[in-house]
């Protein structure tokens, strides 16, 4: 009995598949041919205030606790300042990750460089900050507002840092908010380590489009050339440079 079973429903389901992809057999002079009713994407009810979070994201500041982030390179309490509904960093206090690993997403960041950013003694620092995805890879910050901090262009706001350039500078002046809307595809690696499929990136600064796609290198080197390792999730890291950037706003799709 057991076996005809088998039977019956491997020859049920090998009726169907033929069925579905058997496309010489569609009536392509019908409507219906064309129209797909089985799968429905799941319902997401956005914010009534445009860039907030929809439904299913996941909120990683709110502006009232910086309670998912903590110091990247020791783990410890976050040392940065929480003023005003956001976070901002204190020098030489370092890099701020989340608690939480995330690959593939689309991340929403609003960030603020400081009025004064362009009078850093070190022209590095003015507006220095960036997010890594996956701890690696820099989305740059810098206050390149009209260009008035001349900097090489891969290393300017928006660009993968020494890697892409941004496709045009949307830069706020500083003192304004900025919105960075991330869609992030995170690379996937062979069992020898080997890349199977680099990290994507498509970027709006201010709902205006400034990387469409672009592939990723490798980590970040601010010396040499990027190069990739293996790894899988990882936190999302903000960059705590010279300059005292301050971010709010924060929410996070995982895809
Ligand atoms: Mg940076």
């Amino acid at each position: 009995m057991k076996k005809i079973l088998f039977y019956f429903c491997f020859l049920t389901s090998y009726e169907i598949h033929a069925q579905e992809t058997d496309w010489s057999k569609k009536d392509w002079k019908k409507h219906e041919t064309t129209e797909f009713w089985d799968v429905k994407p799941k319902f997401v009810t956005p914010s009534p205030i445009v860039g907030n979070a929809p439904s299913d994201a996941k909120v990683l500041f709110d502006g009232k606790s910086m309670d998912g982030w903590v110091m990247a390179k020791d783990k410890s309490e976050s040392k940065w300042k929480l003023e005003n509904g956001s976070m901002t960093i204190a020098l030489h206090s370092g890099d701020l990750a989340t608690k939480e690993k995330f690959g593939d997403c689309q991340l929403h960041i609003e960030f603020k460089i400081p009025v004064d950013a362009k009078k850093s003694p070190n022209r590095d620092d003015a507006g220095n900050s960036g997010i890594f995805l996956q701890e690696r890879y820099e989305l740059q910050i810098f206050d390149s507002f009209q260009d008035e901090v001349p900097l090489y262009s891969n290393g300017q706001c928006g660009s993968i840092y020494k890697q892409g350039i941004p496709m045009v500078n949307a830069c706020s002046k500083p003192g304004d908010w900025n919105t960075f809307d991330i869609l992030y595809t995170a690379p996937k690696f062979r069992q020898n380590g080997s890349v199977e499929k680099p990290a994507y990136i498509t970027v709006l600064h201010n709902g205006i489009f400034i990387l469409n796609h672009f592939e990723i290198q490798g980590t970040i080197q601010y010396i040499g050339s990027p190069q990739y390792e293996p790894h899988g999730k990882a936190p999302i890291v903000l960059q705590g440079h010279g300059s005292e950037v301050s971010f709010r706003n924060i929410w996070i799709r995982e895809i």
